[in-house]
């Protein structure tokens, strides 16, 4: 963690995605589920499906350098890619809500990270204020993980009062706010250097990125040593 270790930590708000649940296996998942839909469509229509999930990934990266947006950003992420498709914005939106939103829903709770619950109940159990500020919406995939009740603050990007993606600051301030604390007192728990860690220092606030291939002071390899890290 980069400020002083006698600050006291008296919230920690969460990324989501490979921070409260392992992505490669999902991942795996999704290809499999993915090659089932292919089973039953055109091969035109798989290299559509493909073709338009591609654009909405890249397009949505690039939509990291607007920063604080000024139209919606839970339009410009449809809009924007469907233009550059030349398709019309609904069922390229209806495909891109399924596949990366809906689908996966039901294989999330398999993928959890091996003492999650145990360390957010720890943290609960002594006052410490728990959130989840993420790119993607969050409260279905939290109910999906069975661990919805833990996170008195869930918060997302495309939020209308947030509209930026990481690692503009305006989501993690916004995350301190709602959980009652000043920046310097909350810590953000992610697993990407350049998006949570930029952040999350962007708004004053310490990180721990949570990485199995890491060691030092900002890094966890996993939950045990996160635990320890946020001291419980
Ligand atoms: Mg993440």
């Amino acid at each position: 963690m980069s400020s002083t270790p006698l600050t006291p930590i008296r919230a920690v708000l969460w990324d989501l995605d490979g921070t409260l649940y392992h992505q490669p296996p999902l991942r795996r998942r999704m290809l499999i589920e993915l090659g089932k839909a292919a089973l039953r469509q055109s091969p035109a229509a798989t290299l559509r499906m493909m073709r338009w999930l591609r654009c909405y990934r890249k397009v949505r990266e690039n939509l990291r350098g607007l920063g604080h947006a000024e139209s919606s950003l839970d339009r410009v992420q449809f809009d924007q890619p469907a233009q550059q498709l030349r398709t019309a914005v609904e069922p390229f939106e209806t495909l891109v809500r399924y596949w990366m939103l809906e689908h996966p829903l039901p294989y999330l709770r398999a993928a959890r990270f091996d003492g999650s619950a145990e360390i957010l109940g720890r943290l609960r159990d002594k006052g410490v204020r728990l959130g989840v500020f993420s790119d993607y919406p969050v409260r279905d995939k939290l109910k999906a993980l069975e661990l919805d009740d833990f996170f008195e603050v869930q918060l997302a990007a495309t939020d209308e009062s947030i509209n930026a993606f990481k690692p503009h600051a305006r989501g993690f301030l916004a995350g301190c706010r709602a959980l009652g604390c000043p920046p310097e007192e909350v810590v953000y728990v992610g697993d990407r250097q350049d998006v949570d860690a930029e952040g999350a220092n962007a708004a004053g606030m310490r990180c721990i990125i949570l990485d199995s291939q890491q060691s030092g002071p900002g890094y966890a390899r996993d939950y045990n040593e996160l635990g320890r890290k946020l001291g419980v």
